[in-house]
């Protein structure tokens, strides 16, 4: 599709293009395999001689209608989805790190992607240094090393709602001839395009805002098309020597500015096989239709939710990138000016245990290990999502001990506001 639509066309319009007679809605592909008439083409099909489809567990029609739609989105050159957000995570770094890597970590990304990146690629051989994102440029560009393949961080931090200075990011990046991978999750495409700040790989669970309704797990990554691979080739030795399992191809040399997306479905996903089912995939793509939508409604919402609770008198703190006093109102401005998300972060004077009796009070507000869906949400990340941490690694994290996630739904904001009250009222 041409790309001169907005992007509330892109979600309703984009990806799926029927021609004469074909379903006007995107079928679910639901088989494993495809046939061909000839041997010798389907031979072709694994030399990457010819694209095509031929087993689900690498590429399936209905996934990719649906990543061509949030590759449009986004802005970039080509994307593929994932079974989940840390499969995203993990094929995004792993495509261009091995083992003797070393990846640039934000400490305020997500509790899965902080395991992922500090013990298990680690077991791996591929080290990381997590750094404060809000440290000046010199102190984070002391945390690159020669063996640098990648910077990893998160636009608006989950659960932290640390807002990433992306330009600052994408220079130091690119100073030391790296790329910036930016986990664009919480902001969605609607509220920021990292890829105009100089971002050049987006990953996305797309579990949350995306799908929307907490129906199906998955995840995504986009390709900007923008960084050089080749102008450092001892750096990214995948991408620009010959694959000895694809009969001594090169990446770069035979796809262009497919090449990182390339690799990751013909190498990632053949060897490691983390596709998002079809049936996922045609879920995301009913919630990608409504997002802005919806988007609009959790900002607007989390907004008036945000500015209730900084004024009650039980409540010590609120972080939210749309309040005024918000440390990163000001970063908000500048790269998500139509709204943030619908998250916010508070804690009450009563503490940790005030926090655990106030959300046991809740009625409308339901306790999961979700966020960023229509209904509104609680989460104690200090008891759930982040146990494995310890008090030190926590306050890294940007994770207080009596913080509490907020995920404020698309319900009408006075009935989350009364429910607030009440639970409040009992939180003593
Ligand atoms: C939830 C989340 C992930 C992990 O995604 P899953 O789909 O749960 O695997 C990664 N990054 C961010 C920012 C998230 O919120």
């Amino acid at each position: 599709m041409s790309k001169q639509y907005e992007k509330e066309t892109i979600c309703v319009q984009a990806g799926w293009q029927p021609k004469n007679g074909e379903p006007r809605v995107l079928p679910i592909y639901q088989s494993t395999t495809f046939k061909y008439e000839t041997s010798e083409q389907m031979g072709r099909l694994f030399d990457l001689e010819e694209a095509g489809y031929f087993y689900t567990r690498l590429q399936n029609p209905t996934n990719d209608y649906v990543a061509a739609k949030i590759c449009e989105l986004e802005g970039g050159v080509a994307a593929m989805l994932t079974s989940s957000g840390q499969a995203a995570n993990y094929y995004a770094v792993f495509n261009i790190c091995e083992a003797g890597s070393h990846v640039v970590l934000s400490s305020t990304v997500y509790g899965g992607t902080f395991n992922l990146l500090t013990c298990t690629m680690k077991k791996m051989g591929i080290e990381c240094t997590v750094v404060d994102p809000d440290a000046d440029e010199e102190t984070l560009s002391g945390a690159f090393r020669e063996n640098t393949r990648c910077v990893l961080a998160e636009t608006i931090a989950n659960p932290a709602l640390v807002v990433l200075d992306i330009e600052k990011f994408a220079r130091l990046a690119h100073s030391h001839h790296v790329p910036l991978i930016v986990d664009n999750t919480f902001a969605t495409p609607i509220n920021c395009n990292p890829f105009a700040w100089g971002a050049d790989i987006i990953t996305h669970s797309t579990t949350k805002y995306m799908d929307g309704h907490a129906m199906s797990v998955g995840g995504c990554i986009v390709d900007s098309g923008n960084f050089d691979w080749t102008a450092y080739p001892e750096k990214f030795p995948g991408l620009c020597t010959p694959d000895e399992s694809y009969h001594g191809i090169t990446y770069t040399e035979k796809f262009g500015k497919a090449a990182y997306i390339t690799k990751a479905t013909s190498q990632l996903m053949r060897d490691l096989g983390s596709i998002q089912a079809p049936q996922n995939a045609f879920l995301l793509n009913v919630g990608l239709e409504t997002l802005p939508l919806r988007m609009e409604r959790h900002c607007y919402n989390a907004q008036k939710v945000a500015e209730y609770l900084e004024a009650h008198e039980k409540v010590a703190w609120v972080n939210y990138p749309g309040l005024k006093s918000s440390k990163y109102y000001d970063l908000a401005q500048k790269y998500m000016p139509d709204g943030t998300c619908g998250v916010i972060a508070f804690g009450l004077k009563g503490g940790r245990e005030a926090a655990v009796r106030m959300m046991d009070k809740l009625k409308l507000a339901a306790i999961v290990t979700h966020v960023a869906d229509v209904r509104t949400c609680v989460l104690h990340p200090a008891s759930h999502t982040h146990r494995q941490m310890n008090d030190e690694q926590l306050v890294e994290a940007g994770v207080a001990p009596d913080l509490i996630r907020l995920s404020v739904g698309i319900e009408n904001v006075r009935d989350i506001i009364a429910d607030l009250e009440q639970a409040l009222a009992q939180a003593d």
